[in-house]
């Protein structure tokens, strides 16, 4: 019997470890479309125009924010980043589920547009110092960077507390099992499954 798709919406402070927990939801379910945002970031090394993100020049991106292009956005650590709302309400009303990766300020926007349609996951380190040992160990910041990152991670996680589900990336398979769960459960609100809703009142 068909469902209607689930939004999965993913934030973390940067290192926590929300790539690496996403790209193995992916991984393990076909059913999901990734969110392609737009940003003004440049590429990163092995970065895909068009699959990880949509690359934008600044002017690009005020423009299409001026004529309503998003469903929501928001400046992170200097940069404009933006999620494309036709896709998501394409995607969703034809019962595929969402993954979104954005940051906190954006995930608050998507809360109030989606009306209750979307699920919300807030991943955070054990702590942060290994927050801090993440960051490094990837090997992709200088130091100012680092700071930066730190500073916003403790600012991001004191605005955490609306989120639905907070999983702490302890041990990875931990952290992996906890998110599939929350998206598992999300598959089953009768919400999302009209059909089975209406075998409850035959
Ligand atoms: P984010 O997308 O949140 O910025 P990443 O997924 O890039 O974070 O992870 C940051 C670094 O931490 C990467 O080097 C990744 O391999 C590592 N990492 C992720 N999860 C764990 C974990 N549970 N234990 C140890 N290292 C981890
Ligand atoms: P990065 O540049 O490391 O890929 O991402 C930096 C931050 O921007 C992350 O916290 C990520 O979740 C967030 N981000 C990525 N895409 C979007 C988006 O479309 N909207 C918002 N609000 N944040 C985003």
């Amino acid at each position: 019997m068909r469902r209607e798709g689930v939004a999965l919406v993913v934030s973390a402070p940067s290192g926590a470890g929300k790539t690496t927990l996403i790209r193995r939801l992916l991984g393990e379910f076909s059913t999901f479309s990734y969110s392609v945002s737009c940003t003004t970031r440049r590429p990163r090394a092995g970065e895909i125009d068009g699959k990880d993100y949509s690359f934008l020049s600044r002017e690009e991106f005020e423009h299409r924010k001026a004529e309503g292009f998003f469903a929501e956005w928001a400046e992170v650590y200097g940069n404009l980043y933006g999620t494309p709302l036709e896709p998501v309400w394409g995607m969703l009303r034809q019962g595929s589920d969402m993954l979104f990766d954005i940051d906190v300020q954006g995930a608050a926007q998507i809360k109030l547009s989606l009306d209750g349609a979307a699920v919300f996951v807030f991943v955070l380190p054990p702590s942060m110092e290994e927050l801090e040992r993440r960051l490094r160990g990837r090997g992709q910041d200088d130091e100012t960077v680092i700071q930066r990152r730190l500073e916003s991670a403790r600012r991001e996680m004191t605005e955490a507390g609306w989120y639905d589900a907070l999983i702490v990336n302890d041990t990875l398979e931990r952290a992996y099992d906890a998110l599939r769960s929350v998206y598992l459960s999300a598959t089953l609100a009768p919400a999302r499954n009209p059909g089975l809703r209406a075998c409850l009142s035959a």
